[in-house]
């Protein structure tokens, strides 16, 4: 009989509970199946011996063959450190343990040879390998079994605890033994054979204990299918559930506002990456599901007309709509804007904020629960309670990543029946990790900018170059432009970042004394008036130059303004600095982003400046990121469940999540539920995996 792999870890032999215990708090292996599903992270070549002094200075791992000559022990700040001296025919190294001393110096023998594992550090001219692990050569042969050994995740915990990556190998060798490595087909045979897949019993077999370094590969990539095609499966069948139950709207008339804004008052031409993203939220409201889109334009590439645009095919059916923006500057900027636009309609719109008047507020409240409000721009102040409308249909949300998911969908419940949902974000994500983030989601990318743009010129200058940037400054100031001077904010050191504020504001002052000059400074610290005050000024033009920490990451727009300093620029991130640049190049003018930076840079601060230097590209930008900080950071991401795979790398093995979504697509279109025989491993599969939860913990 097969071997029931929910069974609890702690029945396999060699476990126990202590270590039962350990396996699940610190790995997350509860059961038989979890353990099988601990993949290793990678493979080292164990038939390969080094020499000591073949040893290089990259702290890799290495295997050595040779002899503990001695033990010392040497007294240090706290306790004292067991040294023991390793000798093989060409040198020396020290072998050295902070904890287990007595254990060690009681089973390990002197002057018998011995197979060192481990990484081995370089310090004062000696090369040392703390925490080896040693096992006696003779018996090291007798184990080894292929040239591929698999290194298991661990951590310190563990390993203090002496479950070794050893041990680890043991313990799967034993859970092998005791379910005869027999284990369920959980690809269908058609999808095996089109592929040319392994089975699952040799692909487990083999990713645990490789025979030859192609099954290990084979092996890998079927595991590695496996896993993504089950998720891209979960999240194409939420999203069919999603269409098919969840009604929308049907906002079946394009009629009066649409039509006269877009034949009698379009300010410009709508580039062709606009009017294909209003096609294609057309259709969206046009049918009968709800809309739940994300759209992605680089700043500046005009996500704001299309967003009006759409709210105009909300208003000409009858319904309501309202635009949420993270902060008040970016509400304001929104509402001048529509308001405009709005007048020449017959539009009624407002704003409602955090510092909108009660007197006003109680008006706005009323007038959008009797409807005769028709849109709504505002902060979070939206998702107050006592906000209500009469019927909402059209629900946009800029630069999202401001705004949990919770937040979302506290807008989507204002009504019997949710709205129509566009979410619109200037952080591009690369389009294969949204596919597998936001399955739920339907994606419209405006990837083309207004014509006449000049691109921005970006340079990195170090800071003793500040006088030729100052200078730079003056020149531009003379030819009417407006500057940017942006310092980070970092929450941890706050107070530091507020004196480097104040400091530099003051150094500004000083250079570019007033009357000639005029200087605006905003912070997070001010009242919103004040800020709001200083902002004016400089929108205005009645200041040349704008000093502020990021509060002005988003959505600003002042086209006179056309160069961007970033102080401390290594410190930012490079979706921050991409979102600043963008603040600049948009007017007609040539505009300058530099980014100031100490002579101190870690290769990740210079990756990112050279990336910022190299292109203007959103996408190509998030790229970089992506691999920089992997996913992690992403908006999303966190929820999404990409972070939890097991064995495949959402950007390393991006080709066979295409692949994997592929299948699942279409193997959904022609068997929508399922139900077909030859898909009946998928369905137990799925059922299986949606039971325990084992990727699935992001299913809400
Ligand atoms: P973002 O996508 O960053 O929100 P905006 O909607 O604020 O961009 O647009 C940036 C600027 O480009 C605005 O001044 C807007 O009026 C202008 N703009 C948008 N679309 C076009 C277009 N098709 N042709 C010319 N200018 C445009
Ligand atoms: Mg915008």
């Amino acid at each position: 009989m097969a071997v029931n792999l929910q069974t609890p870890i702690d029945y396999l032999k060699g476990v126990g509970p202590n270590r039962a215990d350990l396996l699940r708090k610190e790995l997350g292996i509860h059961t038989y199946q979890d353990l099988i599903n601990l993949f290793p992270n990678r493979y080292i070549d164990r038939t390969r011996y080094y020499k000591i002094n073949q040893l290089q200075r990259n702290n890799a791992d290495v295997q050595i063959v040779g002899k503990i000559k001695s033990f010392k022990e040497v007294a240090q700040k706290r306790g004292k450190r067991l040294v023991g001296t390793f000798q093989d025919e060409t040198g020396t190294i020290e072998l050295v343990w902070f904890r287990g001393q007595k254990w060690i110096k009681e089973n390990l023998k002197l002057n018998k040879t011995y197979v060192a594992f481990g990484k081995t550090n370089w310090f004062n001219g000696k090369f040392s390998m703390p925490h080896p692990e040693l096992e006696l050569l003779e018996e090291h042969e007798k184990n080894l079994r292929s040239a591929m050994q698999p290194v298991y995740p661990s951590t310190e915990k563990l390993s203090n605890r002496g479950i070794t990556n050893r041990m680890i190998g043991k313990i799967m060798q034993q859970l092998f033994i005791e379910t005869n490595g027999k284990f369920v087909e959980t690809l269908p045979d058609y999808l095996r054979s089109e592929l040319k897949l392994i089975n699952k019993q040799v692909a487990l077999f083999n990713v645990h204990f490789p025979k030859s370094q192609d099954l290990l590969s084979r092996a890998q990539f079927r595991l590695k299918f496996e896993e993504l095609f089950y998720i891209q499966l979960q999240l194409i069948i939420k999203n069919l559930v999603h269409k098919s139950k969840i009604k929308g709207f049907p906002f079946d008339n394009v009629g009066n506002y649409f039509n006269t804004f877009f034949k009698a008052h379009l300010p410009f031409d709508l580039t062709g990456a606009q009017k294909r993203v209003l096609k294609e939220i057309r259709a969206d409201l046009g049918s009968n599901a709800q809309m739940n889109r994300l759209l992605q334009g680089d700043v500046g590439s005009g996500k704001t007309i299309v967003a009006f645009m759409s709210m105009l095919i909300a208003l000409d059916n009858g319904f309501q709509a309202c635009l949420m923006a993270p902060t008040e500057i970016l509400s304001v900027q929104h509402f001048n804007g529509l308001q405009d636009w709005c007048k020449i309609l017959n539009i009624n719109i407002e704003i409602l904020t955090g510092s909108t008047k009660t007197s006003k507020r109680r008006k706005i409240h009323e007038s959008l629960e009797n409807g005769t409000l028709q849109i709504i721009i505002g902060t979070h102040a939206l998702l107050e309670d006592k906000v209500k409308f009469k019927n909402l249909g059209l629900a946009i949300i800029d630069e999202q990543h401001r705004f949990g998911v919770a937040q979302r969908s506290k807008l989507w419940h204002k009504n019997t029946s949710p709205p129509h949902v566009l979410v619109m974000t200037a952080t591009p994500i690369p389009r294969t990790l949204a596919m597998s983030v936001y399955g739920d989601l339907d994606i419209s990318i405006i990837d083309e900018l207004p014509p006449g743009r000049k691109s921005i010129k970006t340079v990195h200058r170090y800071d003793k170059n500040r006088l030729n940037v100052f200078k730079f400054i003056r020149d531009e100031i003379s030819k009417g432009r407006q500057i940017y001077l942006v310092y980070p904010l970092i929450q941890e050191s706050e107070k530091m970042d507020y004196k480097d504020l104040m400091d530099g504001y003051e150094s500004i002052s000083r250079d570019f004394p007033m009357p000639q000059f005029q200087i605006s400074i905003v912070h997070g610290k001010m009242k919103p008036e004040d800020k709001d005050y200083e902002m004016q000024r400089f929108i205005k033009g009645e200041t040349q130059i704008m000093v502020a920490t990021t509060v002005i990451e988003v959505g600003v727009n002042v086209p006179n303004a056309s160069v961007m300093i970033i102080e401390s620029a290594e410190r930012f991130g490079l979706s921050q600095l991409h979102q600043l640049r963008g603040r600049v190049g948009r007017g007609a003018e040539q505009s300058y982003c530099i980014l100031m930076t100490s002579h101190k840079l870690s290769n990740d601060s210079k990756t990112r400046l050279e990336t910022m230097v190299r292109t203007n590209d959103g996408f190509e930008i998030a790229e970089v990121d992506l691999r920089l900080r992997g996913p992690g950071d992403i908006m999303g991401t966190q929820q999404s469940g990409v972070l939890n795979l097991k064995i495949a790398d959402i950007i390393k093995d991006n080709d066979i999540l295409q692949h994997a979504r592929h299948h699942a697509k279409s193997i959904l279109k022609i068997d929508p539920t399922l139900a077909l025989s030859e898909n009946n491993v998928i369905l137990n599969t799925y059922k299986q995996l949606s039971k325990y939860k084992n990727i699935w913990n992001y299913i809400s």
